[in-house]
């Protein structure tokens, strides 16, 4: 695809060759930049390139070998990413869960006592942990989102949970709530927090000092949570 064909909100996704590995590179175009940039996106170890409108892909292919020293370094400094697969460790409400398959327990996946165990053919199993998660997700943010908001006299339209990697919660204009089921597995501190803060966001929709105060109404010691998950979130984001 030509590079002016880019559009600047979908970046398009390749596998480029460097050394020391292949590195998934996103590629984005804007108007606003002035220069080339990388970046590295901890979510998903992608690399992002930003190119100003004037520049060609090859360029950025260049800046990019160029740099490949800084970016095999920035990578390998990544937390682990973990896949969901028998014996492997997962937080559940901040607690360490490990992952059992029981080839013939009736049922797909429950958690329970410590484990999350998982039944039927192994290779649905990666499948049946997030589906399992995604529903303890569902039960417990909803709750919280419910008992936030009604505490502040609000009412969300409605709870979704969302497989997103970018954020942890989101409030949309007509009062629909949608929270991240990665969420499931930080601390019941920073989960509540999250559910005040998108709770907050259906009476202010800015960030501004009437919503940081209902914030505090709701969840007092936010500060605290919230530099938790600007430290340890982007961790559980590259779980699953
Ligand atoms: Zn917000």
């Amino acid at each position: 695809m030509p590079v002016s064909r880019l559009v600047a909100t979908e970046p398009e996704i390749e596998t480029v060759a460097m050394p020391g590995g292949p590195v998934q590179v996103k590629w984005r175009r804007s108007g606003h930049a002035r220069r080339l940039t990388l970046r590295i996106d901890p979510r998903d170890g992608t690399v992002v390139v930003t190119l100003p409108m004037r520049s060609s892909r090859r360029t950025g292919l260049t800046m990019l070998k160029d740099h490949a020293d800084w970016v095999r370094g920035r990578l390998a400094a990544l937390p682990e990413s973990i896949v969901f697969a028998d014996g492997a460790e997962v937080p559940v409400h901040g607690t360490p869960h490990a992952i059992r398959h029981h080839r013939h327990r009736p049922g797909a996946a429950s958690i329970e006592a410590g484990e999350i165990i998982v039944s039927g053919d192994p290779a649905f199993l990666r499948r049946r942990v997030a589906d399992c998660l995604r529903l303890e997700a569902r039960r417990r943010l909803t709750a919280l989102a419910w008992e936030k908001a009604t505490v502040a006299g609000l009412k969300p339209r409605r709870v979704l949970i969302k497989d997103t990697r970018s954020r942890w919660g989101s409030c949309a204009p007509d009062g629909t709530l949608a929270f991240s089921w990665r969420l499931v597995m930080a601390p019941p501190r920073i989960q509540a927090y999250v559910a005040a803060h998108e709770a907050a966001h259906l009476r202010h929709l800015d960030h501004g000092r009437a919503f940081w105060s209902l914030v505090g109404e709701l969840h007092a010691g936010w500060e605290r949570d919230a530099a938790w998950l600007r430290r340890d979130g982007p961790r559980l984001m590259r779980i699953g």
